[in-house]
This record gives structure tokens, sequence and C-alpha cells, in this order.
């Protein structure tokens, strides 16, 4: 896939979005769950602004401003992220850190908002649009929203702005209310899975349903080998099975990046939720009968704490501090909501 192409789901929206662009609104927020492709999206609506001769309203991939495009160099095309974003892309850091010292921010800076005002004032390519891509939106510290709120308060002429996040609420409002919004939504299972098939997923189906149904998802967790199912989450729910307190789940977990355990875990609590409910499994459905057993056994009230709990820890996923006590109290937590009738003694071996 070039920079010119949106993903297959994407293609018709796209066109719908790009049919007007005569009356082009100057600002977007592109939004959707995360994984669905919204930074895709927005760098091809980017293509597809600059072309100068699209295809019903897509990159013709031929032209001039195409071939700058794809070549990484339009000078009216601007890509706005963290530094750690832009490094990971393999591109250059906005700025000259030489000595490679510092880390590379995770902020979008107002140093990189105030780099654009010499830009509009440049004349454009054949008096073409210039478009400026920012993402992801959450990252721009609290000055660079303001300073950005600025430009966009008197928006400067021939210019888009596509800001792509993830969480409009937790952007800056005054900034969301200067932009119209275009949500995405995640393509259904008949585009996604053979398109995760094209891209060399095996164990398609079951990939797609561990990633919320969010493709792009799907493939980085393929790409790195992730098994659908995490082997911990098999070990979890044997244990809980036997109503056992899962012996070192505690240590297999701190192998992995909290962020990635809580997932696993609040999926699981998702779907035991839906099976207490009598619902199909949304995420681990290779695991419903498993589930469904537990589901039956659980307590409502342990449930539905277990999930605040977790969420709760969502929001500490980066700190470091008691990450063993905070897996082990994790799995506890699930196992004393799914085995009421136990108590459960901490593992014999
Ligand atoms: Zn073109």
């Amino acid at each position: 896939m070039s920079a010119l192409d949106f993903l297959p789901w994407q293609r018709d929206p796209a066109r719908r979005w790009l049919a007007a662009r005569d009356r082009f609104a100057h600002a977007w927020l592109i939004h959707g769950l995360p994984g669905i492709g919204q930074q895709e999206f927005a760098l091809a609506g980017a293509a597809s602004l600059l072309c100068e001769s699209p295809r019903q309203g897509l990159a013709c991939g031929e032209c001039q401003a195409c071939r700058w495009v794809l070549a990484g160099n339009h000078p009216d095309l601007r890509r706005i992220r963290p530094d750690a974003q832009a490094l990971q892309e393999g591109g250059a850091a906005s700025d000259a850190d030489a000595g490679g010292k510092k880390q590379p921010s995770r902020e979008i800076r107002i140093e990189q908002i105030r780099s654009l005002l010499p830009w509009f004032n440049m004349a454009t390519h054949r008096g073409g649009w210039r478009v400026a891509v920012l993402y992801p939106a959450e990252a721009l510290n609290v000055i660079a929203a303001n300073a950005l709120l600025k430009i966009l308060e008197e928006p400067p002429g021939h210019t888009v702005f596509l800001l792509v996040a993830q969480a409009p609420d937790r952007l800056l409002p005054t900034l969301v209310s200067r932009c119209r919004r275009l949500p995405l939504s995640a393509p259904p299972q008949a585009e996604a899975l053979p398109w995760l098939q094209q891209h060399g997923v095996t164990e398609a189906q079951a990939q797609l349903a561990a990633a919320g149904g969010a493709p792009l998802l799907a493939l980085r967790r393929a790409q790195q080998q992730q098994a659908a199912v995490p082997d911990w989450l098999r070990q979890f729910l044997e244990a809980a099975a036997r109503g056992d307190a899962p012996g070192d789940l505690a240590d297999a977990l701190l192998a992995l990046d909290a962020s990635d355990w809580l997932d696993g875990f609040q999926r699981l609590w998702l779907d035991l939720s839906l099976a207490a409910h009598g619902a199909p499994a949304r995420y681990y459905p290779e695991l419903e009968s498993q589930v469904r057993t537990l589901a039956r056994a659980a307590a409502p009230t342990a449930l539905a704490q277990a999930g605040q709990w977790l969420q709760a820890q969502r929001r500490l996923a980066q700190h470091p501090l008691n990450a063993k006590l905070r897996a082990d109290h994790a799995a506890q937590t699930l196992l004393r909501a799914v085995r009421p009738a136990q108590s459960t003694p901490s593992s014999s071996r």
C-alpha cells in the first residue's frame, strides 16, 4: 500500500468526502477507534487533495503532485507528529537533536506549529491546496493546541488541516469546535478478512476478533507474532476453571507491557459480561465455551467491580510501581468474580 492509497473499506467514504472539494472545510477532525486506519485515511486524503488530475476524487498516482507525495517531498504537504512517531515511521525528527541524547518527544510541540507560519505565506504549486496532516491530535500539548487554535480562528487561504484522533473528548473543546468532524467506522468483517489474508495473516478471523474488529491492529499484532489468544490468558482460564489461583501468572505478565495484559483482561472481562447476558463472545470466540461456563457461576456485582478496577488500572498502565502486585491483583480480582463460591487461597505450589 502506498501513501496515495485509501484502504479498501475507505474508498467509498473517501469519494463522498472529497466530492465537494470546491466547498471543502479548512479543518477536519478525522476520528475513530484505534487500528481502523484513520491516519492512512488522512494521508491518502491529503494526496487526493493535492493530485492534479484525481480519478473519481482519488489521487491518480501519475501526476507531478502524486510523484512528489510518493517521494515524500511535496512542498504543499506537511506532516505534524511527535518526534517519537516520526522516528518510528523512519522519518527525521523535527528539530536538530544531533547528539541523539534526548528522548524523542511524544508530544506535538509549539515549535512544530509555529514552523508552519512561514509556509502559509508561500505560493502553492499551481495555486492548489496546501495540506497539513496532524496526528495524533491527542499528542498536542496545551500550548501547541492553543497555537493551532489561533491559526484555525483565522485560517490561511488555500489551506486544509486534517487532524487525526482516536478520542476527540481528550482534545481542547474549542479546537474541536473549529473542525468539521469526520467519523470513521471499523469495516465489516467481509472487507477486513480478505485484506488481512492478502497481508499474509493466518488465523485472520481470530486475530480480527482479538483486535475488536480493527484490521490494522490485527495486522500489527500478527506481524509481532502475537497469538490471537495469548498463552497466559489460556493459563488463567484453566486455573479459573479449577478454582485455582493461577500460580506464576503474575511473573508471566511482568514480561509483557502492562497495557498489553490489561487489554487482554479487559477483553476477557467483556466476553464474560456478554456471556453472562447470553450474548456471543466479541474478542475470543475460540474460548467461548470456557467463558460461558465461568460466566454462569459469576457474581454480577463482583464482575462489575472487576471491570471498574481494570478500567481504573488503564490510566496507570505506564506506571512502573508495584507491577507484580498489580498483575497478581488483576488475576485475583477476575478470579473472585468468576468463582464467587470459593475462597481463593494463594497457590500452594
Ligand atoms: Zn495525481
